[in-house]
């Protein structure tokens, strides 16, 4: 055992960075369980780990998560209020479960040149949602990319799972794409993605759902806590929208349908994202075969 693995196997000894971090906390990243560590103490609260940054919301950019899956620290720059700060995330394995531990080292004085000047303030922070939003959205599209499916979808499983509620997802594809490619040409397909993607984020709970583009022109639409009848709602009520919808490229007019496979289940222990994904694409393509611009569940 290497003395890295002989420190973070032992919790007490955390208290040992205790004079080179503001914060050391344990983190469960699916249920956003949170044990603070204060002067050798540690305290388990009622506050997810998320509610230290103040936005109210799990984090995008969770490198808790990306730890505990990948089994690997990862590093990153964020803020809350007019601090920033470098977070280290280590995975380690306590009782034959991983956890991850959470390091947090201000670093404001660091960062900010003139500490007082609010503009510089502002422009970091910004610079910090780019940075961070550029690891996991989609550019053209201005959604999440696939790899947020695997980082945030085991954490929506698991507060499912706790508040004992229904988790739906959506596949959306749009109809016959590769015609509008023919026709408009490449420029003109990915104006029509973008407006596509506009269209289902206008049709979502702005801070309980999400979509992450999953292939070229299909998209997944996570609504944690939507029963089967709500998440068939908001499916008609997208596919109806994008029907209806007059897409511009260049002052012409586009118009599209897409098809939709809606799955919905109560996550148990164990549940499998790619069990909720299949399930999806396999109502995908029943809506595809029975005609297209349809919903199936
Ligand atoms: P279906 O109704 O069965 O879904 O037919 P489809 O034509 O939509 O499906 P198909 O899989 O045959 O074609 C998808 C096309 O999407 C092919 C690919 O070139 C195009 N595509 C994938 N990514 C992009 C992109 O980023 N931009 C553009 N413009 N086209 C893309
Ligand atoms: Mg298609
Ligand atoms: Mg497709």
């Amino acid at each position: 055992m290497t003395i890295e693995n002989d420190y973070l196997n032992s919790l007490d000894k955390l208290a040992l960075l205790e004079h080179m971090y503001e914060q050391l906390r344990l983190v469960d990243p699916l249920s956003k369980r949170v044990t603070e560590y204060h002067h050798s103490q540690s305290m388990t609260g009622e506050t997810a780990c998320f509610d230290f940054w103040g936005k109210n919301k799990i984090c995008d950019n969770c490198i808790s998560v990306r730890a505990y899956l990948e089994n690997q620290s990862f590093v990153k720059i964020e803020y809350n209020d007019d601090r920033m700060f470098m977070v280290t995330a280590i995975p380690f394995e306590k009782n034959g479960e991983r956890i991850v531990a959470e390091l947090l080292k201000d670093v404001t004085r660091s960062m900010v040149m003139d500490s007082g000047h609010q503009n510089q303030k502002t422009e970091i922070r910004a610079m910090i949602d780019f940075m961070n939003g550029l690891a996991l959205k989609d550019p053209l599209t201005g959604v999440f990319n696939r790899r947020y499916i695997d980082e945030r979808f085991p954490a929506d499983l698991a507060g499912s799972l706790l508040a004992d509620q229904e988790l739906s997802i959506i596949m959306a594809d749009i109809d016959y794409f590769k015609t509008v490619n023919d026709t408009y040409g490449h420029l003109g397909g990915d104006a029509v993605l973008k407006g596509f993607a506009d269209t289902l984020g206008g049709c979502i709970r702005k801070d309980k759902d999400w979509i992450s583009r999953y292939g070229g022109e299909e998209f997944l639409i996570c609504l944690p806590g939507a029963d089967l009848a709500r998440a068939v709602e908001a499916a008609e009520r997208i596919r109806a929208e994008v029907e209806a919808k007059h897409f511009d490229f260049g002052g012409k007019t586009i118009r599209i349908t897409a098809s939709f496979g809606v799955c919905a289940a109560k996550p148990f222990k164990g549940s499998k994202v790619e069990d909720y994904i299949q399930c999806a694409d396999e109502k995908l393509y029943a809506a595809k075969r029975h005609g297209r611009n349809r919903c199936e569940c």
